[in-house]
């Protein structure tokens, strides 16, 4: 552990040691071969209806039409998250907290035509999406870097907005949307989509602290998200609950070739109201 840590410049606790090796090792087909439909790598899930027939039909093209579909499904998760950017113009800047592959990232940037700095704690990731810039054409306005999100050192008001998909559970969100508030200029825009618990419920379910497990995070409280935006100046403009759109999703994966075996728990975590999946959007005031 302490060794992964030496390696990884950027990881300021053992605890993101282990989260940066987790990503470095991550080799999921699921996260492999939907970005190889065409080229964007997602680490986040997918929202919307299947086209349920890719799981009938011809047997021997069934797995590529049903790896198709999940892409397409993240693909939209993406877009919308993308909706709620707000406008932003070519000359200004962007960060993509906690990149992953980066697909995401590219994304942003052919619609805005704007600058992007992804970042992520692991080195793999950074190194495959920098790649990608470069054959891409577009390393010199999409950049990935190592480091920890909570500690960027980039300048102060420099970026018109910030994103975290599904990478907020990794991080206590008080350091987070201190960091974020720092960056962001005055009107800028925030957006996460993320798991988070529902406090209505009481503490985390069975479910939930099995996802926990299953991905080293820890998922935070419905509540805890906006009590930590309102003490860093981040005012909620949009909360989307989008626990019904993402359900079929998981119900599609689970019948999938791909499925890594946590897609029940996710299930069973949403359709008992104790988890939910969530778009929320803030201006920096
Ligand atoms: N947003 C991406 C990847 C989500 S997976 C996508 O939608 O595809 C979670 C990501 O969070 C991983 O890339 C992991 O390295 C990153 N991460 C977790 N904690 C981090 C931290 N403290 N700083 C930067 N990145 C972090």
């Amino acid at each position: 552990m302490t060794k992964s840590i030496h390696e990884n410049g950027t990881a300021a606790s053992v605890y993101q040691g282990s989260i940066a090796e987790y990503w470095n090792q991550e080799a999921n087909p699921v996260n492999l071969e939907l970005g190889e439909v065409d080229g964007y790598f997602h680490h986040h899930y997918g929202i919307g209806e299947p086209d349920w027939s890719v799981v009938e039909g011809d047997a021997a093209t069934s797995h590529e039409r049903t790896t198709r579909e999940l892409h397409r499904l993240e693909t939209l998760q993406a877009e919308f998250l993308l909706d709620h950017l707000g406008n932003v113009e070519p000359e200004q800047r962007i960060m993509d907290a906690g990149c992953g592959r980066g697909g995401s990232s590219f994304m942003a940037h052919e619609r805005f035509g704007c600058s992007v700095e992804g970042v992520s704690l692991s080195r793999k990731q950074v190194d495959f999406a920098n790649a990608q810039a470069r054959e891409r054409a577009v390393a010199d306005k999409v950049a990935f870097h190592q480091l920890n999100m909570l500690d960027t050192g980039f300048d102060t008001a420099g970026m018109q907005a910030i994103w975290n998909n599904e990478s907020t559970m990794y991080v206590d969100l008080h350091d987070l949307f201190a960091e974020h508030s720092r960056l962001l200029a005055r009107g800028g825009r925030y957006v996460t989509i993320t798991g988070c618990y529902n406090d209505v419920y009481g503490l985390p379910s069975r479910a939930v602290s099995t996802i926990n497990a299953h991905y080293i995070c820890d998922i935070h409280p419905r509540s805890g998200y906006f009590r930590a935006m309102a003490a860093n100046r981040l005012v909620p403009c949009a909360v989307v609950d989008l626990t019904e759109a993402t359900v079929p999703y998981w119900r599609l994966r689970a019948r999938s070739p791909l499925a890594t075996g946590i897609e029940e728990t996710f299930i069973e975590a949403y359709t008992s109201g104790s988890f939910q999946y969530l778009l929320i959007a803030a201006d920096r005031v």
